[in-house]
């Protein structure tokens, strides 16, 4: 008999496997290594491993999350793309003062210059992660700098659970810093881990108001 976990991984796997087919070489996967984004990841690698899992290499990641992605690109035999922010491009400890523009210029601009070689995106957001993304479909035409492009959101439907569940059962490493209480792993600046009973993104850019880095806004 098929499980409610089992059905969930099917549906997302054939969602990847058709996009890739009906869009050849215009399919691009984005993934911070720490969640969802090692589902899509593992689903990808049986599915084609050539195709691109875009990294924004903001400056600012904690160095565990950089020698994991490392790892878990070459066990998998994945094609990651580091997007590196322009050297100088904000100035320093700009995540201080104004966090929005250095999310926009570490995060959205590099995302965007990167999808305009793609027509589908795939990202891990899912609707449990917090109130923000209650309302995300699995798919999603966006239009970033007037071309629209379809994003895809696999486990739309998912719960954190879901997404624990699948990495067990496919034996996938987790991010180290899963252990030491970081549900939700960004920039060192702005994340912190979580205590029991916060959500799973309480950490990120606590005690501000900001709740996302505004690459996924349009979903907000
Ligand atoms: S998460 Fe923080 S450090 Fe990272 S780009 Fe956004 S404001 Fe800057």
């Amino acid at each position: 008999m098929t499980t409610p976990a089992a059905r969930l991984a099917m549906d997302a796997k054939e969602i990847m496997r058709f996009l890739v087919r009906a869009y050849p070489g215009r399919v691009a996967l984005s993934a911070s290594f720490g969640g969802g984004g090692l589902v899509l990841a593992h689903i990808l690698s049986g599915i084609d491993a050539d195709a691109p899992v875009l990294f924004l290499d903001t400056g600012y990641h904690f160095p565990e999350t950089i020698a994991f992605k490392n790892r878990f690109a070459q066990r998998y035999h994945l094609r990651v793309v580091d997007l590196a922010t322009p050297v100088d491009a904000t100035p320093a400890e700009l995540y201080r003062t104004d966090p929005d523009r250095c999310c926009r210029v570490r995060k959205v601009e590099p995302m965007h210059r990167a999808l305009e070689g793609f027509d589908v995106w795939i990202t891990a957001l899912r609707r449990d992660q917090s109130e923000t993304r209650r309302a995300i479909a699995v798919m999603e035409h966006q239009v970033i700098d007037g071309r629209a492009i379809l994003k895809v959101m696999p486990l739309a439907n998912w719960s954190r659970h879901d997404v624990e569940e699948y990495l067990a059962t496919h034996d996938v490493p987790l991010h180290p810093l899963l252990e030491m209480g970081y549900t939700s792993i960004g920039c060192w600046p702005c994340t912190r881990p979580t205590v029991e009973g916060e959500g799973e993104r309480a950490g990120r850019w606590s005690g501000t108001n900001k709740t996302e880095c505004g690459l996924h806004s349009a979903n907000a």
